[in-house]
Order: structure tokens, then sequence, then C-alpha cells
């Protein structure tokens, strides 16, 4: 009979956050699928405990994810853990549960701590719809162009972020959001010198440029405040300041942002009103 693979929380800075159900599982798994086996033997000498190990980590997962699913096949159990938090949270045990998944092996998830939750939860920003973003992508253009698809997002926003590129994302926030969003910093969670800072991304962006970033940070970004349903009379004159941008040479998706911006008017809602203008004034020529 096949084993099971058991997702296995780990502290993400406090080792008194290891419940007992974590303590137990690692205790009853055949073997450890480990992210890195030196940061699992110190929770494992802490547990008083010693167990067989692989590695699974981004390196090497297209190779150790096949042999773990056969020693599962196998019949042996295994807890897959992560250097903190969360397995499958932004790190490569999400492949390894798609694996399994497919292969028919039954996945317990342990709850336990992961840096998302704790941060929403503390935030103090609008906690019942939120989007998480885990790591915006390396590529600066890429960065932002997945920010740019998140401008009318309104539900509260979470990233990761390593603290050598936390300036450059605050700056590429600065710029798609507006320096008056706001913004929770969660740095060193659940550590000694844990913070939580509710701020603005601009007050954010003019303290780390004064201080250097240190430790690990998990951003939590208010939504985009709801903007009024389109009526008519403002319409029109959004619609009106639109044709005169465009007059002046700015192409549609500018002229509607911008009317949009300054008549408080959703963007996207003023964009298609103003294409379809566009579209009938070209018919009728
Ligand atoms: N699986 C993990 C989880 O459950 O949160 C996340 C793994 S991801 C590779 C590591 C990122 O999580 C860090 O770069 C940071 O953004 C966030 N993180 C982890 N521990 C943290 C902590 N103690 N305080 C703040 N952020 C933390």
């Amino acid at each position: 009979m096949a084993g099971k693979l058991y997702l296995v929380p780990t502290p993400i800075g406090n080792l008194g956050d290891i419940s007992r159900r974590v303590a137990e599982t690692l205790a009853g798994a055949d073997f450890l699928a480990a992210e890195d086996t030196r940061v699992t033997v110190k929770l494992l000498n802490h547990l008083g405990l010693k167990k067989p190990m692989v590695t699974y980590h981004r390196h090497n997962c297209d190779t150790a994810g096949p042999a773990i699913l056969r020693r599962i096949q196998e019949g042996e159990s295994c807890a897959l853990v992560t250097d903190a938090g969360t397995p499958a949270i932004s790190d490569p045990g999400e492949d390894l549960v798609a694996l399994c998944a497919a292969a028919g092996i039954e996945v317990v998830s342990i709850p336990g701590p992961c840096a998302l939750t704790v941060a929403l939860s503390a935030s103090g920003l609008p906690t019942a719809r939120f989007t998480f973003e885990g790591f915006l992508p390396l590529n600066k253009k890429n960065r932002r162009a997945q920010l740019e698809g998140l401008a009318d997002e309104e539900r509260t926003m979470i990233f990761y972020e390593a603290p050598h590129k936390l300036r450059a994302t605050l700056d590429d926030l600065a710029a798609v959001f507006g320096p008056d969003r706001p913004l929770t910093v969660c740095r060193e969670l659940t550590k000694l010198h844990e913070e939580v800072l509710r701020t603005t991304v601009g007050e954010a962006q003019a303290r780390y440029a004064a201080q250097e970033p240190r430790g690990e940070f998990v951003l939590v970004v208010g939504g985009r405040p709801p903007q009024a349903e389109v009526v008519e009379g403002d319409e029109d004159a959004a619609l009106a300041r639109v044709a005169q941008l465009r007059g002046a040479g700015m192409p549609l998706k500018g002229a509607a942002a911008q009317a949009a911006e300054e008549f408080g008017l959703k963007k996207r809602a003023l964009y298609n009103r103003a294409l379809q203008g566009e579209r009938e004034t070209d018919d009728n020529i």
C-alpha cells in the first residue's frame, strides 16, 4: 500500500510555533524531504529526533520529485519541510504536491506558520478578500507589467520580498499605485526584531531610502478604493475631456485613464465608452 505525503510547516522565526502535531508527524514519517538538510537538522535536534533525509529544492526538484514519489508509492511516508513556513507556498513544494496528487497519493497538509497569513492578519487592512502575489518577477519590465495588471485591484494584495529588492519594489509600487496607497510592511515576523509598520507606499519609500532594508519582508498593500459607478452627467463631461486630450495627441488609453482620474470614474468603463464613441464616429465618416 502506498504511503502519504505530509506537508509539514516549520517556524518562520520562533521555535515555539512548532505544534505537537508537527512534532508527531516528523517523528512518524519514514523519511523527510528537506529544502536544506542543514536547516532541518537544527529543527530535528531541537525536537530530539533523528530521521533519514533527502533534499528537495528548486535546483533538484525535477529529479528528486519522481524519486520521492517512487518511495511513497512503494509504501514509505514522506514529510516535506522547507527552511521556514508552509511547504508549497512560494517554494517548489507545489510541484511535489502536484506530482503526488496526479499519481493518486494522499497529501496531508498540517496547518502551521505561513508568513502570508501572519502578515495579512496583523496588517490592519481588509482581510475579507485578498490576493497573494508571492514574489514579483526579477525582470524589471515583467515586474512592472505584473503590477500594472493589479492597478485596478480592489482586494488587499500580499507580496513576498527579499531585502535587496525592497527599494526597487517600493518604487514600482509607488509608480503603479501612487505614494498614498496604504501599505503594511511586515518585517522579521515572529522574530526578536519583528516589526509591523502600518504606513503608506510613499512613507515606506522615504524610510527605506534613509535606512538599509534588512531581514525578511512581507508587503501588504491596500486595494484600490472602490470608485463611483459611471453616472451620465459625469460621464459626458469625462468623455468631452477624453476628446480634448485626444485632440492634443494623447493615445486613447492614456486619455481615458487621465479623464477617469480627474472625474473619479472607472478607467475601463470610460475607456470602453470612449472607444465605442470613436468607432461610431469612424463608421459615420
Ligand atoms: N513557504 C513560506 C511561507 O509559508 O511563508 C515562504 C517561503 S518564501 C521562499 C520566503 C519568503 O517568505 C521571504 O522572502 C519573505 O518574503 C517571507 N518570509 C518568510 N519568513 C518571514 C518572516 N519571519 N518575516 C517576514 N517575512 C517572511
